[in-house]
């Protein structure tokens, strides 16, 4: 029997370990979380003993590694054209990559990076994978996983082609991946508000970066309009993205084997999402 790795960005309020019991409530088998307190530049280390409980919670929930998709913080910009922000980026970006290796996860998740007006898109690039290059060469194992942007303000990501130019200056490739974030992808303009326009803007994504490079899917509804380059998540059924999106992805064997996560605004409906989105499947 086919089975999706469906869940929700969940709270880690009061330490890691919350995350995994909390998805578990919503019958999630798929999560993201922060790993820290994510509006601080310096957060505490994190504590053995809540180190232990995250892993315990996981195994006991039966969770997989697999499918828990860490989001860094979104103070880090690794191509943030100021040395002193950059700097800092750099260390907590390194700092986030030791904490998923310390909870046993194998992917980190974050926005590629910002020129702020300041440096050429195709610097802000170089930077970015540099960056990466440098979190990798101090590192063991996790993957840095790229979010394609709606490309609100100065964001950098919101073109595959953005991506593809980033992983190309990868040294490490078995440490690259991408992930596509559906709100993003309608805000920057890839019309996926159909079975049709997902259909021909995955053969976009293969063409330009790979599938091989896809590891994980926001599933989100957007509040703003096709091409608004505005980032807004939307409830299912609640934005300009027709559900027939959700059914064709849910349906698509390409991301039976990747976590697909919810980060639409209302927790209260998770549960209810996560069902519908599962049956879909069903419906088949
Ligand atoms: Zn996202
Ligand atoms: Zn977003």
């Amino acid at each position: 029997m086919r089975i999706k790795h469906i869940g929700a960005h969940v709270s880690a309020a009061g330490g890691v370990q919350n995350a995994p019991i909390n998805a578990s409530e919503i019958g999630a088998n798929a999560f993201a979380l922060f790993t820290r307190n994510q509006r601080q530049w310096f957060p505490k280390p994190l504590e053995d003993k809540d180190i232990e409980a995250f892993k315990r919670n996981i195994d006991e929930l039966g969770f997989s590694p697999d499918y828990i998709l860490p989001h860094n913080s979104y103070l880090i910009n690794l191509g943030a054209p100021d040395p002193e922000v950059l700097k800092k980026s750099r260390h907590a970006f390194h700092d986030e990559m030791q904490r998923c290796e310390l909870l046993g996860l194998k992917m980190l998740n974050f926005h590629p990076g910002s020129h702020l007006k300041k440096i050429s898109e195709q610097d802000c690039l170089a930077q970015i994978a540099e960056g990466i290059n440098l979190a990798h060469q101090r590192s063991k194992g996790v993957v840095a996983v790229l979010e394609n942007t709606a490309g609100q303000g100065t964001n950098m990501g919101y073109r595959f082609e953005h991506l593809a130019e980033i992983i190309d200056q990868v040294e490490d490739k078995t440490r690259i991946g991408v992930c596509i974030d559906t709100a993003h992808t309608f805000a920057a303009g890839y019309d996926i508000s159909t079975k049709e326009g997902y259909m021909s803007t995955m053969k976009e994504f293969d063409d330009t970066v790979g599938l091989k490079y896809l590891r994980g899917i926001h599933l989100n509804d957007s509040k703003k309009e096709l091409a608004s380059r505005v980032d807004r998540h939307a409830s299912l059924g609640e934005g300009f993205i027709n559900m027939a999106l959700f059914e064709a992805l849910i349906q698509d064997p390409r991301t039976d084997d990747i976590p697909i996560i919810l980060e639409t605004p209302d927790p209260d409906r998770w549960a209810e999402e996560i069902a519908l989105l599962r049956s879909f499947l069903e419906r088949e």
